[in-house]
């Protein structure tokens, strides 16, 4: 289920926002001004943000460059309609743009729109302190690179899209070494070993006693 941020001043309208994302099952928080939207992008991560441009104190433009230093797709909510505004929302970076007053249901196919977007174009992930980027199979820490073998960059990733799930040795074997029986389940043992220390996540990559291996990420930490 997908967490919304809206980003918007006007109580009214952004309750009207509120009731129709959770009335799709989305969940959603509010942030009725610049500095109290910022502070809860600083604290949580959001699948996708609702934000108005015009907003008192740190507008709308100002907040997305700072939420552009995270991973966050937005629209942009605006009564401003001319081309010039919506070619600026654009350069600095939204991912759609819509003029207020909208339909309800044109905002719902353009959150959809967005999050398919999003998550089906996902190249690189922020995950814990490190970033993985897909195509060049890299691995970094603070813009330094971890340098892993083409075994343990896809033991990596298979973790980390399965995080905070049991994932048995067998399984493990199976979508890494591509085969369905698991000659030697020291393999699997050795390779783990060899990411928890090249990660230096040895508290994080946990063993489940007769399973197998997770990772444990905590749902307030990033990723
Ligand atoms: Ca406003």
């Amino acid at each position: 289920m997908a967490n919304i941020l809206i980003v918007e001043d006007e109580e009214p309208i952004s309750n009207l926002i509120r009731m129709s994302l959770c009335k799709t099952g989305y969940h959603c928080e509010q942030a009725f001004d610049g500095e109290t939207a910022a502070d809860l992008i600083e604290e949580h991560t959001y699948d996708l943000i609702l934000l108005d441009i015009m907003l008192p104190g740190i507008d709308g433009y100002e907040l997305l460059s700072y939420i552009r230093t995270t991973d966050m797709p937005v629209i942009f909510l605006t009564a401003m309609g001319t081309l010039e505004d919506k070619v600026k929302g654009l350069r600095a970076g939204a991912d759609d743009y819509i003029t207020k007053p909208f339909e309800m249901v044109e905002l719902l196919a353009r959150v959809e729109s967005v999050l398919r977007r999003y998550h089906k174009n996902e190249e690189r992930i922020n995950i814990l302190d490190v970033t993985i980027d897909i195509p060049s199979r890299t691995v970094t820490r603070d813009g330094k690179p971890i340098t892993l073998t083409m075994k343990e960059f896809d033991l990596l990733l298979f973790l980390v899209q399965n995080k905070n799930i049991a994932l048995y040795r067998e399984t493990i074997y199976e979508n890494i070494w591509h085969s369905d029986y698991m000659v030697d389940g020291r393999t699997v043992d050795l390779h783990i070993q060899r990411l928890r220390k090249k990660m230096n996540w040895a508290d994080k990559i946990k063993t489940v006693y007769k399973i197998g291996y997770r990772l444990e990420v905590d749902p307030d930490e990033k990723g």
